[in-house]
């Protein structure tokens, strides 16, 4: 059943790298600060806490050994750390309704930091709703996480540096790629080397899976996408298609597919919230509208590390730190100078960074640029399972942008909020080339933001407690 807490001064929802960093930060400051997330410990994505079975596989390496250090800080702060606890609503000024272990509980706080990272998106390809078809980015939770191959062999599909950090996660397993399929081409991929001399940690990681995959002798197939997928008895069949059209398509066999067209930030609670959001052409995604320290348009809200826009895990780090020295100064627990001195370290290391996190975003944006039209008969939207074909007659009917299809088709209303379907409702929406990216618009969110079980509503009963209404009299 429901129980309200005490109000904490600020609560973090989203325990990755950027609201660890934050909310350990905000309680040196001697706030009372809860971060809330839903996974069983501190790390969010990058540095997510492997379960014992991958600790034992994985030999423990850079990123395991921050995690590590992450959870240690966090466990030594005076944080209320809540942990396996999901968001499923927000209401007002900051109202916020969750679920965890011990059931649910609503916790209203003074200040909110959303920190709740990145979401993969994918542009339905047909097929793209058989078995043994997963996110690119799924998958690396799989092999890191859980330390466990999601097949025997592998083909790795779409835009992004996820490619090769995931086809190195395989290859660590023992694991078979059996081909790479980028949606950039060889001097897209070269311009992120040439930037990455500005973090000398992720050149050295770089280097390392590329003589990796070159070693395990992996096709890459460079400026090309995913045409077709067809699901077979013991695999897949993924019909690969050359950006050039003069290009001959080929096909690959394998156990699974795994496939992704970059990340978007995660905007679900910072809509909910009603913040302002904006298209960034950057990244090709809507994302909150945010100053340098995350505030937003509304008093009291921030939004940091990759949920206000992707930037990748140590920008993240130092965007929460800079949250927390901007809410100390917004508190006045610090003056304007002290602010300026404390957060000026990690804006200039931003800086240096900004030029990776830009080709890093144009990598994953690349798969849009030269996306392929949807067939009508595609599945668009899988939960509610809307097909392209009524998606563009909901466009012919004259519905302008994807709250519209939503309302006219379903498309976006299903659990998962249209995370999955919103790029690709956005991608056939733009088809005729009178709609722009901005006026495409952005779903609303709605509560709750996950499925949930109504008996955590309803609380236990038994069918003879629910008082039924006599009969009128005939
Ligand atoms: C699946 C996936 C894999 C990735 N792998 C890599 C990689 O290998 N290398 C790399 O550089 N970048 C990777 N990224 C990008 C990476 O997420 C970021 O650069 C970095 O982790 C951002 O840190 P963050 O703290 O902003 O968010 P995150 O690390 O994503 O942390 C956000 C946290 O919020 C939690 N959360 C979200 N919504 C809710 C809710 N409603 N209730 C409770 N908790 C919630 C999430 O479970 C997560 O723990 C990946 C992204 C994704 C989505």
């Amino acid at each position: 059943m429901t129980a309200s807490e005490p109000r904490p001064d600020i609560a973090v929802a989203g325990a990755g790298v950027s609201g660890t960093t934050c909310a350990v930060a905000l309680s040196r400051y001697g706030f009372a600060v809860t971060l809330i997330d839903d996974q069983p410990d501190a790390g969010g994505q990058v540095f997510r806490a492997p379960s014992p079975y991958a600790r034992e596989r994985i030999r423990a390496d850079q990123e395991r050994r921050k995690g590590d250090r992450i959870r240690e800080h966090l466990a030594a702060s005076g944080v209320d750390h809540r942990r396996a606890t999901r968001i499923w609503g927000l209401t007002g000024r900051f109202d916020l309704d969750l679920l965890g272990p011990d059931g649910m509980a609503q916790l209203r706080a003074e200040r909110l930091v959303i920190a709740n990272g990145a979401v993969e998106r994918f542009l339905p390809a047909p097929g793209w709703t058989t078995p043994r078809v997963i996110g690119l980015a799924g998958a690396s939770i799989l092999l890191r996480g859980g330390g466990t191959l999601p097949g025997r062999s592998i083909v790795l599909a779409g835009s992004g540096p996820l490619l090769f950090s995931v086809a190195h996660q395989v290859l660590a397993l023992g694991g078979k790629v059996a081909a790479i399929v980028s949606s950039a081409g060889v001097g897209e991929w070269i311009e992120l080397g040439t930037k990455l001399y500005r973090d000398a940690e992720r050149l050295l990681e770089a280097t390392r899976w590329m003589a990796q995959i070159t070693a395990a002798r992996i096709p890459i197939h460079y400026n090309a996408r995913i045409s077709d997928i067809q699901n077979l008895e013991d695999g897949v069949l993924v019909t690969i298609c050359p950006k050039d059209r003069r290009k001959s398509s080929s096909t690959v066999n394998a156990s699974i597919l795994a496939y992704g067209d970059g990340l978007k930030p995660t905007t679900l609670l910072s809509r909910a919230a009603g913040a302002r959001h904006e298209y960034d052409p950057s990244g090709d995604y809507f994302k909150p509208v945010t100053d340098t320290a995350g505030r937003t348009d509304i008093t009291n809200l921030y939004v940091t590390g990759d949920a206000a826009g992707i930037e990748g895990a140590e920008a993240s780090r130092l965007r929460g730190l800079v949250t927390a020295h901007a809410i100390a100064l917004d508190t006045g627990r610090i003056t304007k100078a002290e602010f300026d001195s404390l957060a000026a370290p990690a804006l200039r290391r931003l800086q240096k960074l900004a030029a990776i996190s830009v080709t890093m975003r144009r990598l994953m944006r690349s798969g849009h640029d030269c996306a392929l039209a949807i067939p009508d008969t595609t599945i668009l939207c899988r939960c509610e399972q809307v097909m392209a074909s009524a998606v563009r007659q909901a466009i012919a009917a004259g519905a302008r942008d994807v709250n519209q299809v939503k309302a006219w088709t379903r498309c976006g209303m299903g659990p998962c909020q249209g995370r999955s379907c919103e790029d690709g409702l956005r991608q056939i929406l733009m088809e005729s080339g009178d709609i722009s990216p901005q006026d495409t618009g952005i779903l609303t969110a709605r509560t709750p933001f996950f499925p949930l079980p109504l008996s955590t509503i309803s609380g236990e009963f038994v069918y003879d407690d629910i008082p039924l209404p006599k009969a009128a009299p005939l």
